[in-house]
């Protein structure tokens, strides 16, 4: 098969083409990140206008690549939510488009679906496997029974992991995109200032990062007010510590508990150097393989949106015209689970 699959979900316009499943032929991702930086974080706005100036760029871009023609293509992929309601919009209008004027399938993708897809581009994926999700606006972990099944066993109460490193490094008075550069400056440093562990109930794969958030928040303004210089490389390397350790403790006890092949990170916090490290670490002696993307698969892109298509298309998953934005959606199966046999 050769899907092409879009992918505006926020703040980043991107295209791609992908062969089998896991073959990436061309991945173009057009961001907008100078134009939010500004407003220190995205303009929703903004972000459409951007989007609809460029995916038809984006994606000649990626057919060209690839080196494909639309009577090549077996379907087209686009990521029908969660995310920015205009935002989304605009790629599902483009893929309603190709498919209508090329008579092929449109398939809407779950962008989290995508994120966790991501690593299919590593290495086939094993079920029953559990996935990390870290993004700018999920926490999850994710246990896969079989390729198409998702069963959320855990998922943040209140901010995601993404969006507590942009607050925290908004107050730290750090450039946007925030994630990125509170690592950059936790890395220069070799002290570091405790800050607290959400842990939760003792057997919940639940998260929490307001009270992390807070902490930071509380201890630049304590030492303002006392006329105190904070040492900001010091509170980074406490807030990256605090969050490393409960993403590592929870994903290596779930790990045990479902027993289950591979572990997959995913999401933009993926991208985290650290949370590699420590992962990788923490299932060193463990019988599950740990696959993590690459740092251009762990952001938003349309290669993952792809990845998730090809597997919803040989399941017989497609979309129609009717498709619309879907900012909330949850992530759902979209393969029907196996009647258990009882014996
Ligand atoms: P979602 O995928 O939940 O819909 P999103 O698409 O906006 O949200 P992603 O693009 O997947 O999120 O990830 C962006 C998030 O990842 C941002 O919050 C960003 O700060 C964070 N991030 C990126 N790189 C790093 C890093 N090195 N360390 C920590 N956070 C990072
Ligand atoms: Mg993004
Ligand atoms: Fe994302």
């Amino acid at each position: 098969t050769i899907i092409l699959a879009i992918e505006t979900s926020c703040d980043e316009t991107a295209a791609a083409v992908i062969r089998d499943g896991d073959t990436i032929l061309s991945n173009v991702v057009a961001t907008q990140m100078e134009s939010h930086a500004r407003f220190g974080g995205v303009v929703p706005e903004v972000a459409s206008r951007h989007h609809v100036e460029t995916i038809t760029v984006v994606i000649e871009e990626a057919m060209k690549k690839a080196e494909v023609r639309f009577s090549d293509l077996t379907a087209v992929a686009v990521t029908e939510g969660p995310g920015l309601v205009g935002a989304l919009l605009v790629g599902i209008h483009a893929a309603k488009a190709i498919a209508f004027a090329h008579s092929i399938p449109l398939i809407g993708v779950h962008h989290i679906a995508g994120h966790i897809y991501a690593n299919q581009f590593v290495q086939q994926l094993e079920f029953p496997l559990l996935a990390l999700v870290a993004s700018g606006g999920h926490t999850e972990l994710v246990l896969m029974e079989s390729d198409g099944q998702f069963h959320q066993i855990g998922q943040t109460r209140d901010d995601a992991v993404g969006e507590a490193y942009d607050k925290a490094a908004r107050a730290m008075g750090l450039p946007y995109p925030g994630g990125p550069n509170l690592e950059k400056l936790a890395n220069s440093e070799t002290k570091s200032i405790e800050l607290p562990r959400s842990w939760l109930e003792k057997d919940s794969y639940d998260f929490s990062f307001s009270g992390l958030k807070s902490a930071v928040l509380n201890k630049l303004n304590n030492d303002k007010q006392k006329g105190i210089e904070t040492d900001l490389a010091a509170l980074a390397k406490g807030f990256q510590e605090s969050v490393v350790d409960v993403l590592c403790e929870k994903t290596v006890r779930a790990q045990k508990e479902f027993d289950v092949k591979q572990v997959l990170l995913a999401g933009g916090v993926a991208a985290n150097q650290g949370l590699r490290a420590s992962l990788k670490q923490a299932l060193k002696n463990s019988t599950a393989d740990l696959l993590i993307p690459p740092m251009s698969l762990c952001t938003d892109n349309a290669a993952m949106i792809g990845a998730v298509a090809h597997s919803m298309w040989i399941n017989d998953s497609t979309s129609n015209m009717a498709m619309n934005g879907r900012p909330g959606i949850r992530l759902k199966s979209y393969i029907k689970e196996k009647p258990s046999t009882t014996s």
